[in-house]
């Protein structure tokens, strides 16, 4: 079932689909990452490409729950971030391509925010 974005801002980003998807830095057109389309519910990404481009990709939709605050830490699976608590994939982030980035992220079937930050 297609989702309704009610904010969607993408800052020197082009994103393959309107929500989900491969991520590409603008200037350099590398892939920085992938978006998985219906798992989570807000993403707030700020990086900096090893191009030196600084890059922001947020999404927010419609029915996005408010979320909640959790300080556990996204788990690694087959190279994508994944929900700790039900296993849900969230996003890939290539993080070889970048210098270094801030990602926020909720999953939607639990309504935890998580927050990672590499640099
Ligand atoms: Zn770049
Ligand atoms: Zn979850």
């Amino acid at each position: 079932m297609a989702r309704v974005v009610k904010n969607r801002i993408l800052v020197n980003t082009r994103l393959a689909a309107n929500y989900g998807g491969w991520m590409y830095c603008d200037r350099c057109k590398e892939n920085i990452g992938y978006l998985c389309y219906s798992t989570y519910d807000n993403l707030e990404l700020n990086y900096t490409c090893k191009c030196g481009s600084k890059g922001l990709a947020l999404i927010e939709f419609e029915d996005g729950k408010r979320g909640k605050k959790c300080s556990d830490d996204l788990i690694t699976i087959k190279n994508r971030f994944c929900c700790p608590h039900d296993n849900e994939p969230l996003i890939t982030i290539l993080d070889q391509k970048l210098k270094s980035y801030e990602l926020k992220i909720t999953c939607k079937a639990c309504e935890s925010i998580y927050k990672k930050r590499e640099k």
